[in-house]
């Protein structure tokens, strides 16, 4: 199959641009997907892929999931991501990112960059030395830095969401919420739980992380292997992808799944599956959508307390998405793809005949944020 037809059979993407500076070791493809909303903004992937085809097939299906994450968040936003070839411990140099830079900044604000796996602050920083088409810098350059607390309190709403919808009341006291993984989303997640009065089950791989939520927050600890089968009203994976999997489906023991981890359905027939069961499964993208609002709101000129604000809309998309499930009865992974889609058609038909304010060309980020 020809780059063109393997490019097409991933989605219907916009532009796919190779970027390769020989000088610096340079071997990236940036993906755009969709931009009917706005411009095309995803973090850039820095991975040891074993072949070009691998990078390829990452970038085209990150750069999609983009565009359902911003579309379903109601952000004016497009789906677009990055994929640089090579090993991030050993293979990062300053030019390697500024060279980086400089193709992102050929692109004119259809792309805006940001941090992703492999990726941090420090290397945003030497993207925006070639360009302004960059999020996630660091703070002292009027970024939002680190997204985590923001995602996890997104996250929070979406449990609160989908506890309203299944057990009546988005009060989380008393409630028995299990939560995978302690990292950045699960440690930030656990301590808003902690406040609401839950009552708190972790694991985590680390015991390190374990041992610290279990003294400071009082959580029960469970290992690795037991966390999805845990007793519960509320399951919350924030670590892996492909959690409810064939062999994990018929574990659960909760009423509810929303957590931070991205890709948590290892099929969409497991999502069928779950409501089949009873069990209410909150779509990933749309909870775990309070990074990327955070660093929206990067774009207009950072302010925490905006964006921690702008996380609490979570709520309403997650209620907005059961809606549409039991309005159309289908699962709220389908559901969820739909009010995507539904929003990208409307406004981007609406965008045709009238480009105004929305349109796609720009000249600094604050104008992109003042459509
Ligand atoms: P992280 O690497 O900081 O944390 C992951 C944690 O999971 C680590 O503590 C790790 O030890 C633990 N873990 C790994 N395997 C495990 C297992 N089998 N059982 C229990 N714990 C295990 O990552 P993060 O930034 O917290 O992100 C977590 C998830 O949320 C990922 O899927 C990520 O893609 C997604 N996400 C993160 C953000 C963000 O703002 N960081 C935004 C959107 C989505």
């Amino acid at each position: 199959m020809g780059p063109f037809e393997f490019i097409k059979k991933h989605g219907e993407h916009e532009e796919v641009v190779f970027c390769y500076d020989a000088n610096v070791g340079l071997k990236a493809i940036i993906a755009i997907h969709n931009t009917s909303l706005g411009p095309a903004l995803g973090g850039t992937r820095m991975w040891n892929y074993k072949t070009e085809e691998e990078a390829l097939t990452d970038v085209l299906r990150l750069s999609k999931g983009m565009t359902y994450k911003a579309a379903a968040a109601g952000l004016n936003l497009g789906g677009g991501k990055a994929v640089i070839i090579g090993d991030p411990r050993t293979q990062k140099t300053e030019g390697l990112f500024r060279a980086f830079g400089q193709y992102v900044n050929s692109l004119n604000g259809k792309y805006i960059t940001a941090e992703d796996v492999g990726t941090g602050v420090q290397d945003m920083e030497h993207v925006y030395m070639e360009t302004q088409w960059v999020t996630g810098i660091p703070k002292d350059f009027g970024g939002s830095g680190d997204p985590s607390p923001y995602t996890a309190h997104g996250v929070l709403m979406g449990i609160k969401a989908a506890a309203h919808e299944k057990l009546g009341t988005d009060s989380l006291k008393g409630m028995r919420v299990a939560v995978q993984g302690l990292g950045n989303v699960g440690s930030n997640l656990v301590k808003y739980l902690y406040e609401e009065g839950a009552k708190i089950i972790v694991s985590d791989i680390d015991q390190l992380r374990v041992k610290h939520h279990h003294d400071a927050y009082k959580c029960e600890v469970v290992a690795p292997d037991q966390i999805l089968g845990v007793e519960c009203e509320i399951q919350a994976p924030c670590a892996l992808g492909a959690v409810v999997n064939d062999q994990t489906i018929t574990q659960f023991k909760c009423k509810v799944i929303a957590g931070g981890a991205n890709n948590q359905l290892a099929e969409p027939r497991h999502g069928d599956q779950l409501r089949e069961l009873g069990i209410l499964y909150a779509p990933d993208y749309v909870v775990n959508a309070g990074g990327l609002m955070n660093v929206f709101v990067e774009l207009e000129g950072y302010s925490p307390d905006r964006a921690f604000e702008k996380t609490r809309k979570v709520y309403d998309n997650v209620k907005k998405v059961i809606e549409i499930a039991k309005r159309d009865n289908i699962g709220t992974h389908t559901a969820a793809d739909r009010v995507a889609e539904e929003r990208i058609e409307t406004i981007g038909r609406l965008k045709q005949k009238h480009p105004g304010k929305s349109s796609r060309s720009f000249t600094t980020l604050k104008e992109v944020y003042n459509r």
